[in-house]
C-alpha cells in the first residue's frame, strides 16, 4: 500500500446530532452538578470522553444480531452462541454471564474471598478495589516500577512486579484464594501486559497452587500491542494471541461493553467446577438463570458478533492509531501525559502540569473541569477523588493525578481528535491560572461518581 493515511475502517449509517453550548451555560451546568462531570446531562457534552465502557457504536452485523436474539428464560440459542464465542478466544470451561463487569467481580469474590484475604493485581479497576474491599479483604497494587513514573518510556507498563508476586507469595499463600492481571491497565494508563508477564506470572501462581485470573476488558487491544511490540508476534493474528493470553489463566472477568463491542454486558468464565457451581448459584440469587444472568438474549448475541470485531485488525489498527495520533500532538506541545499513550485512552499528568495545585484540592479533578468549562469535552479523574479515600476513612493522596480521556469504540472521526488536541493546548496554556477545589459532599464509598466540590472564590479559572 502506497499510503500511509490511516482511515476510520466503517462508514457511517446513523448519526447522532451533538449539541455545542455556550460557555456560560457550561458554567451553570457545572454548578448544578456540583463540580461533578458524572451528574452533568450528557446532552450538555459536546465531546463525551468520560468513558470506553458500553459508549461504542455497534455494527450493522451487531444490529442483525439484535433481531435474532432468543428470549426463552432457559437454554436460549443466544447463550449458545454466546458461549461458543468466549470459548473460542479464552477455551474456559464455565462461561456464566452478568450484566456487566462488575456483577461478574462481585460474584467472583464473593464466592472465594474472606476478610483478611489478599488480591495481588497489576492494578485494581474501581469497581474491582471496590467489589474486594466489600469482601473486607486487601485489594494490593503491584505494578512493575515504571508504572509508578508516568512520563518514562516501557513497551508494557501494564506488567504485573513479578518478584513481588513471588514474594508475597511465598510469605502470604493462605491468605491469596487468586492472583489477576488486568489487561490493559486501565487504571495504571491503559499499557499492556507482555506475553512473557501472563506467562510468568502463571508459572509463579501455579507453583504456589493459586488460579490466576485476567480482568480482560480490554484484551483484544492488549493482544494488538503484543503484536506491535512483542518479539515473536508480529506474524500472529490477534485471535491467536488472545488465545495464548487466556490459556495462562485459570478463568477471567470480563465487561463486555469495552473489548465485548457491546452497549451492556459481561461475563465470568473460569475453569473449576465446584467455584463455578458456587458462582451460577450466586448468579441465580442477584443476576438471573445461568444462560442469560441478567441480560436479554439480544445483547448475548451483540456480544457474541462483538467479540469478533473486536479482534479486526483494520479496526485494532484504527483504534489504537487514532489515541496515539492524539499523543503525539500533546507531546509536541509538551503536555505531560502517562507515556507512552495507552489504547483506549490518554490519560494526562495533572500533578506535573498543575504543580501549584496541592493534592487536597485535587489537581486532576480540576483540570478535567477546565476541559469541560473550556471545550465541552468530558474526561474523568483518576486520582485522589477516585483513589485517596482509604478503607478506613482516612485520606491518603493517590500516586498519580491523572485525568483519562477514554475513545468511546467507533464513535468519533479524525476531526473531533483534532478539536480535542486544539482545547487541550487551549487548557495548558492557561494552566497557571486553573484554581483546585474543595470536596463539600461525599459518600463513603465509590465517592467520584456523586461526591460534591466548590471552587475557591475566584473560580475555577482566575482571569
Ligand atoms: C470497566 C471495567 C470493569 C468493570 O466493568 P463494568 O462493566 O463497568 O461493571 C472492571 N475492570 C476494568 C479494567 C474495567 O475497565
Amino acid at each position: 500500500m502506497p499510503f500511509k493515511t490511516i482511515i476510520e475502517p466503517f462508514r457511517i449509517k446513523a448519526v447522532e446530532p451533538i449539541r455545542h453550548t455556550t460557555r456560560a451555560e457550561r458554567e451553570a451546568a457545572l454548578q448544578a452538578a456540583g463540580y461533578n462531570l458524572f451528574l452533568l446531562k450528557a446532552e450538555d457534552v459536546l465531546i463525551d470522553l468520560l468513558t470506553d465502557s458500553g459508549t461504542g457504536a455497534m455494527s450493522s452485523a451487531q444490529w442483525a444480531g439484535v433481531m435474532q436474539g432468543d428470549e426463552s428464560y432457559a437454554g436460549a440459542r443466544s447463550f449458545y452462541r454466546f458461549e461458543a464465542a468466549v470459548q473460542e478466544i479464552t477455551h474456559l470451561k464455565h462461561v456464566i454471564p452478568t450484566h456487566q463487569g462488575r456483577a461478574a467481580e462481585r460474584i467472583l469474590f464473593g464466592s472465594l474471598l474472606k476478610p483478611d484475604d489478599i488480591v495481588p493485581n497489576n492494578t485494581h479497576f474501581d469497581t474491582t478495589r471496590a467489589n474486594v474491599e466489600y469482601r473486607h479483604a486487601q485489594a494490593l497494587d503491584i505494578p512493575i516500577a515504571e508504572a509508578r513514573r508516568p512520563q518514562e518510556l516501557h513497551p508494557f507498563k501494564g506488567n504485573i512486579d513479578l518478584k513481588v508476586l513471588a514474594q508475597i507469595l511465598t510469605e502470604q499463600r493462605e491468605h491469596i484464594p487468586l492472583v489477576m492481571i488486568t489487561v490493559t491497565n486501565n487504571s495504571g494508563g491503559g499499557q499492556p501486559v507482555s506475553m512473557a508477564n501472563i506467562r510468568a506470572a502463571s508459572e509463579i501462581c501455579r507453583s504456589h497452587g493459586v488460579p490466576l485470573f485476567l480482568d480482560a476488558c480490554r484484551f483484544a487491544e492488549n493482544a494488538w500491542f503484543i503484536k506491535m511490540r512483542e518479539e515473536g508476534y508480529a506474524d500472529a493474528t490477534p485471535m491467536a494471541i488472545a488465545q495464548e493470553m487466556f490459556s495462562y489463566v485459570d478463568g477471567c472477568t470480563m465487561s463486555a461493553k469495552k473489548d465485548g463491542m457491546a452497549n451492556i454486558g459481561g461475563f465470568l468464565a473460569l475453569n473449576d467446577d465446584d467455584l463455578a457451581q458456587r458462582c451460577k448459584n450466586m448468579l441465580i440469587l442477584t443476576e438471573g438463570f445461568p444462560t442469560y444472568g441478567g441480560l436479554a438474549g439480544y445483547d448475548l448475541e451483540a456480544i457474541a458478533v462483538g467479540l469478533h470485531e473486536a479482534l479486526d485488525e483494520d479496526y485494532l489498527r484504527y483504534r489504537i492509531r487514532s489515541v496515539a495520533y492524539l499523543g503525539e500532538i500533546l507531546t509536541r506541545e509538551g503536555i505531560p501525559m502517562v507515556q507512552p499513550p495507552g489504547g483506549h485512552a490518554i490519560y494526562l499528568d495533572a500533578k506535573s502540569m498543575l504543580a501549584h495545585i496541592p493534592p487536597g484540592e485535587f489537581p486532576a479533578w480540576a483540570l478535567s473541569l477546565a476541559l469541560y468549562l473550556e471545550g465541552g469535552i468530558r474526561s474523568v479523574e483518576i486520582g485522589s477523588v477516585m483513589f485517596g479515600l482509604q478503607p478506613d476513612g482516612s485520606e491518603i493522596p493517590a500516586t498519580n493525578e491523572l485525568v483519562r480521556l477514554a475513545f468511546p469504540r467507533r464513535v468519533y472521526t479524525q476531526s473531533h481528535v483534532d478539536y480535542v488536541a486544539e482545547v487541550l493546548i487551549h487548557v495548558n496554556n492557561r494552566r497557571d491560572r486553573i484554581r483546585g477545589v474543595r470536596m463539600v459532599e461525599s459518600p463513603p464509598v465509590l465517592r467520584h461518581f456523586t461526591a460534591r466540590f466548590e471552587p475557591g472564590e475566584d473560580g475555577l479559572i482566575v482571569g
